[in-house]
This record gives structure tokens, C-alpha cells and sequence, in this order.
């Protein structure tokens, strides 16, 4: 037997589901916001990843999957997804629209990380980027942009973190400061911390072995390095942040793991029991410089990007409850050649109608296909009889109640939309708690998703 490789997973059942409608309410939110899909390949030169997401960072210097292609070409896999939407930027002169860019993705991306709980190998990420603007209103849009997209599927408990690591001179002196300070303690720190004391020292502060260390929490605050810009700057992001009704709180030890962020940094937290340091849902931060270091005009940029793997387990783990069927409305059975033929265009028929319908594809006698029917949680069973048929009629039994009842193909339609319109969705299905009639749907005013318990 073949075995998917360490670290990957299938997506199966009513977890491909859950992914499938997070997706869907992604595509819809950012059709609001006007940020546009963007698909860039899954793998690119290995030399935009050492040069993009930078030599210090442990996602290009340990966890990167490397290969030469067969044209002897160095090729990675993508660990994150800014990036290779940098040099697609650059390779289409996008930068000659009017801009911003903005847009947004939705992929897999791929680490060589120790496997467990919530760190995959590979994994999927959606992302914004705007390019082209520097306005702080941008930075509290895009943090706003998982925060309420949380919200519409009904995540509570969630926590906005910002820090601002400000501009080149404020960063600059901030590096003097924090080298400075942990070059007498560095034997104190872990041995990927030497290096790093020389390559990235901020990068000392997002280690994940010396995260608990008491050296760290007395480290200089990036807060106090600002230049008076910077300090203006990272206040207008904050007012913006209150106007866009986005609660956050200052962080001052946090900077990412990335090289290329300045200015804006934020991080978004979930309170929920189980994820321990997989906690983290996502984040990100402004990025100036990066469109430059790839040989592009300067451009002011800014993004973020969430795991959705994560983010899915935290959705399961809170118990909140999605729109998704794990059922079908009707299913027909059938026993004879004639019926069969029957059942084939009636099937077809009901579902250009709209209904979720199934029916029995492997010969099986009736009181199979009646257990088929429970498996498949069928809500209706048309049961074909030639008799029946004869009559231009066909028995329809309630799954639930076991009424039956011959019903003319010709009211069928009517018929099926009544019965199954009632027994839609039970009001309870929403999050919120409350009687909203929401349906579970997103789209609309209850509490859970962003509103005030208004009806649809
Ligand atoms: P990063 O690009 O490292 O800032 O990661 C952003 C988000 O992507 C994290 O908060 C996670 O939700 C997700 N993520 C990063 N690495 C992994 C991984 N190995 N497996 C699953 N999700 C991940």
C-alpha cells in the first residue's frame, strides 16, 4: 500500500465540506472589499524565496522543499504566497495600473516542518496584498479583513495584536539597540539565536525555543525606537482601527518571522481550548521594500495571510456550526428494468431542478436500498412502481415520519418544494443563539455574524 507523504493530509467528507464553504464565503467577502483572485504557481524559482522572504528566516533556511527540475533549474516549492504575487507584480508590470493592486489567494503552500497538531507540510493559506499605497487606512482594511471574516462564520474569542517596527531608520536603530542588548547574554540564547544575533537580531524575538526565556521579555521595545514619522504613522493605523470599529491591542514584542516587514505588524489570536501555540490564526504586516528587492519600482505594500487548516480546527473545536449539507433531499429507488429507465431521467429532471437527489447504482433489492437511503440521511424516498408509473404517479414517503403518499408527476415539483421547504433547516442551526431565522446562512444581520439579531 502507498501512503500520503509525512505531514500532508486528504481532505475527505464533512471536513472537504467545511473547507469548501469557508472558500466560498472568502470569494464573497473580498468581492465586497474589491480584492481580486490571483493564482500564481505553486512552485518558483528557488531565488525568489532567498531573496524574497530572506536568508534568516527559518522557512527559506530549514523548512523549504528544494529540487532541481529536469532542465537542472533550482526550483522550491512555495512556503508563503507574497512572494511569488511580488514577482508576478513585477513580471506584468502591474505597477502601471492605476493602483492599488489589490488582491487576494487561496492555496496550498509548502514547509519541510516537524508534523503535528495544526503544522502541516503541506498546508492551505489565504492571503491579501495591496500594492501601491502606503495610506494607513490600507493597514487597518487588511487587518480588518480576517476579523470580520471570523466574524461572518461566527468565530468568537478572537484577539487583533499590532506592533509597528516603523521605517528603515526607526528599524535600524532598533537592530543597534536589540544587539546591544543580547550580545553579553548571548550564550543564554539557543544556538539558531547566535546566528541570528548577526543576520536578523528581531528575528531573536519570534524564536520558538527561547519564546519563554526571561531574557527576552526584558529586550529593548520596538515602541521606543520609533522616529517621531513612525510614531505618527502607526497612530493614524490606530485611528483608522477604531473607525473601522477593529478592537486590537498593542504588542510591542511582536515583529514575524519574515525579513521583509516594517511599519505595521499584527498577529490575530483565538481563545480556544485544545489549539495551545497553534493559536495563532494568522497575520502579517507592511512590506516596502520588497517589491524593490526584486527589481521592481518602490512600492508600498501591505498583507496578510491566515491558515485555513487552523482556522477550520478552531471553527471545530468551538463547536460552530456551518450551512453544509451532509444529506440529500430525496432519494430514488427502484426495482424493475422500466423503472430503472425511469428513475434515470427523473433523477436527472430533479436535479435541474434544484434538489440534492441520489439514487441506486448497484443493483441492490429494495430493502438495501431503503438502508442506502438512511446511510445517505435521505430526507424523501420516491419509491418507483411500475404500477404506479402506468398512473403517471409516483409513492413518496417521508424519511423521518414515514408517511406515504402517490403524488402526480405533474404536482411533483410543487409537491416536493412545499414538503421539503418546511422541513429545511431548524432555526437553531445559527451560532448566535437566538430565533433570527438566519438558516446558518452568512449573508445577513444576527448577532453571531456581525449584526443585531435582525431577521433576513
Ligand atoms: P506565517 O506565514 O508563518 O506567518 O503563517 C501564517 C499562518 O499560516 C499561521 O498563523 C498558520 O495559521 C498558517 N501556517 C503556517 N505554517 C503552517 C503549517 N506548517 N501548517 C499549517 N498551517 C500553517
Amino acid at each position: 500500500m502507498i501512503n500520503k507523504p509525512k505531514g500532508c493530509y486528504d481532505l475527505t467528507g464533512i471536513t472537504a465540506k467545511k473547507w469548501k464553504y469557508v472558500d466560498r464565503v472568502i470569494d464573497e467577502l473580498m468581492e465586497k472589499y474589491n480584492y481580486n483572485y490571483i493564482r500564481t504557481p505553486i512552485f518558483e524559482s528557488s531565488e525568489l524565496f532567498h531573496r524574497g522572504v530572506g536568508e534568516s528566516t527559518d522557512i527559506v533556511t530549514k523548512e523549504t522543499y528544494d529540487f532541481k527540475d529536469r532542465g537542472d533549474r533550482n526550483i522550491t516549492l512555495r512556503p508563503e504566497g507574497t512572494a511569488g504575487i511580488v514577482r508576478s507584480y513585477i513580471e506584468n508590470k502591474m505597477y502601471g495600473e492605476p493602483g492599488p493592486v489589490k488582491v487576494y489567494y487561496n492555496g496550498t503552500m509548502y514547509r519541510y516542518e516537524r508534523p503535528q497538531s495544526g503544522r502541516d507540510r503541506e498546508f492551505t493559506q489565504f492571503g491579501v496584498e495591496v500594492l501601491g499605497s502606503d495610506d494607513p487606512f490600507v493597514d487597518a482594511e487588511v487587518i480588518s479583513i480576517p476579523v470580520v471574516l471570523f466574524k461572518m462564520l461566527g468565530l468568537q474569542g478572537i484577539k487583533v495584536k499590532i506592533n509597528s517596527l516603523g521605517d528603515k531608520e526607526s528599524r535600524d536603530n532598533y537592530r543597534e539597540a536589540l544587539i546591544k542588548y543580547f550580545t553579553p547574554h548571548i550564550e543564554e540564547l539557543c544556538e539558531d539565536c547566535h546566528d541570528r544575533l548577526g543576520k536578523n537580531p528581531l528575528r531573536i524575538l519570534d524564536c520558538k525555543v527561547d519564546k519563554d526565556n526571561p531574557i527576552l521579555a526584558k529586550a529593548p521595545k520596538t515602541i521606543d525606537y520609533l522616529n517621531d514619522e513612525s510614531k505618527a504613522r502607526f497612530e493614524q493605523v490606530k485611528t483608522y482601527l477604531d473607525e473601522l470599529e477593529i478592537d486590537y491591542e498593542v504588542d510591542t514584542r511582536l515583529v514575524r518571522g519574515l525579513d521583509y516587514y516594517n511599519h505595521t505588524v499584527f498577529e490575530i489570536e483565538v481563545d480556544v481550548e485544545g489549539l495551545g501555540s497553534n493559536n495563532v490564526l494568522g497575520g502579517g504586516g507592511r512590506y516596502n521594500g520588497l517589491v524593490e528587492m526584486l527589481d521592481g519600482p518602490a512600492t508600498a505594500c501591505m498583507g496578510f495571510a491566515m491558515g485555513t487548516g487552523r482556522f477550520i480546527q478552531a471553527l471545530e473545536s468551538m463547536d460552530v456550526k456551518m450551512p453544509i449539507h451532509d444529506d440529500v433531499e430525496l432519494f430514488i429507488m427502484y426495482v424493475s428494468d422500466t423503472e430503472k429507465k425511469y428513475a434515470a431521467s427523473l433523477t436527472q429532471y430533479l436535479r435541474v431542478n434544484g434538489f440534492r437527489v441520489d439514487t441506486e447504482y448497484t443493483g441492490r433489492g429494495l430493502k438495501a436500498q431503503f438502508k442506502q437511503a438512511d446511510r445517505l440521511k435521505a430526507k424523501y424516498l420516491i419509491i418507483l412502481n411500475d404500477e404506479d408509473l402506468k398512473n403517471d404517479e409516483v409513492k413518496i414517503k417521508n424519511n423521518k415520519t414515514k408517511e406515504e403518499e402517490l403524488v402526480s408527476i405533474d404536482y411533483l415539483l410543487y409537491y416536493l418544494d412545499e414538503h421539503l421547504l418546511e422541513d429545511d433547516y431548524d432555526l437553531d442551526d445559527c451560532n448566535c443563539g437566538e430565533e433570527c431565522k438566519c438558516k446558518g446562512e452568512h449573508d445577513h444581520k444576527c448577532k453571531c455574524h456581525g449584526g443585531e439579531n435582525e431577521e433576513v
